[in-house]
């Protein structure tokens, strides 16, 4: 059976994301605890009572602010259970606070005047995604801050088909696992995720961004410090004696490979990004992340910048540059290709509801990539959103129609 939301769930859907975007719940990075604003427990309760009032059952906060629960399984036979997970905090890259969206019914495909008084204009020009759009209904910022549709979007999704199956007992399902997160976007929405009590076999993080993206692709990931130390003697009388840690430091990232840097890489291909450089005579810092969709590849960037430092101190003197790397989070492929099932079921669900999957490898990570490798293999699905963490964000209704489809489409294919 082929579920498709009536106007009456459609608006169930509209109301609750905007609810949820008037919670100011911005995360904030380099804090310690989870989660990491005081801010963010607002919409993690709210979302905590709502889950129990639509009668999700189990329903717990922990004390980091993840809110978990789920709904039984209404088939006879056993069967796997599947988890939808979203995250509630917004980027700390734009305000988050006072969110006040504009509602655009049907679309017309010109530019939007977001806000007249600061003459505020989403442009096609800069943005042709919006020309999918055309007689759908945007749902955008009013230019002052972002939308929160990353990954609210995703939370009102979830919400939604779970009160859906829920309220429509004749569809049968599995059981069926919800997890909402803090602080995502500060990389540590995964950090405290329990998998063990989540306890689902597989699960889907409902935060990517146009119909039809699914992926469960993305970079190996590492951060590189490079220390080098330097020798400080008077400029007069310094021949054959200074060591110049300022200039060894650009000898360094000379050496990496100038056509492998962020603004020269697309698809699969990986590369070396010189985050922070600083340094005097007597010391310097270099800071790298290396990213690659190939672990065998990212190892050979590693042993590259390895080599490069010894190549160096063999120039310099041992212990003049010291190289410090560190893994973050690894491609989630690896956890995924002996269970391709997972995918598919995915693709057959986005199919039924006439939407065609777009597989593609994500240029970076997801809390879904840590939580595959914490056991809980978990690819990533559209929730609808476009232009994150700024100004520009909006959302198309039927887009987020499309994604709640998707996730009861799921739960009805899972046997
Ligand atoms: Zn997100």
């Amino acid at each position: 059976m082929q579920t498709i939301l009536s106007n009456e769930w459609q608006e169930k859907l509209l109301k609750r994301f905007l609810k949820y975007i008037s919670f100011h719940s911005t995360s904030k990075p380099g804090i310690d605890t989870i989660p990491s604003t005081e801010r963010q427990w607002n919409i993690a309760k709210y979302l905590y009572e709502e889950l129990k009032n639509i009668g999700v059952e189990d329903v717990s906060i922990d004390k980091n602010g993840y809110v978990m629960g789920n709904i039984p399984s209404n088939k006879d036979k056993s069967i796997p259970t599947v988890g939808f997970i979203a995250h509630y905090d917004t980027s700390p890259d734009f305000s988050g606070e006072n969110v006040k969206p504009k509602i655009w019914e049907n679309y017309d495909g010109s530019d939007l005047l977001l806000n007249s008084e600061t003459n505020f204009i989403l442009k096609v020009s800069e943005f042709p995604e919006l020309k999918n759009h055309i007689g759908e209904t945007l749902i955008t910022t009013d230019g002052t801050t972002l939308l929160g549709s990353d990954d609210k979007s995703g939370v009102a999704e979830i919400v939604t088909a779970a009160e859906y199956l829920i309220s429509h007992p004749e569809i049968k399902h599995g059981k069926i696992a919800i997890g909402f997160t803090p602080d995502e976007e500060v990389g540590k929405g995964a950090d405290l995720f329990d998998v063990k009590k989540f306890n689902a076999d597989w699960a889907y993080t409902m935060d990517g961004g146009e119909v039809g993206e699914l992926e469960f692709e993305n970079f190996n990931a590492g951060v590189a410090t490079i220390s080098i130390i330097g020798k400080s003697v008077h400029p007069g009388s310094a021949k054959g004696k200074m060591i110049n840690a300022a200039l060894l430091a650009v000898e360094f990232s000379n050496q990496m490979p100038h056509k492998e840097t962020p603004s020269t890489t697309e698809g699969y291909e990986g590369f070396y990004h010189l985050t922070h450089i600083s340094g005097s005579v007597e010391k310097a810092k270099l800071q790298y992340i290396i990213r690659d969709h190939d672990f065998k590849k990212y190892e050979n960037r590693k042993a590259f910048m390895i080599e490069t430092a010894e190549k160096l101190n063999k120039k310099y003197g041992e212990g003049v540059f010291h190289i410090e790397i560190t893994d973050q989070y690894f491609n989630m492929k690896k956890q995924i290709e002996n269970k391709m099932f997972i995918i598919d079921i995915a693709e057959k669900a986005m199919e039924k509801a006439k939407i065609k999957a777009n597989i593609k490898a994500i240029r970076g990570g997801t809390d879904g990539a840590r939580l595959s490798y914490m056991g809980l293999p978990c690819p990533n699905i559209f929730a609808g959103g476009l232009n994150f963490h700024g100004p520009y964000e909006f959302v198309p209704l039927e887009s987020m129609i499309k994604a709640t489809e998707v996730i009861l489409n799921i739960a009805e294919s899972i046997e």
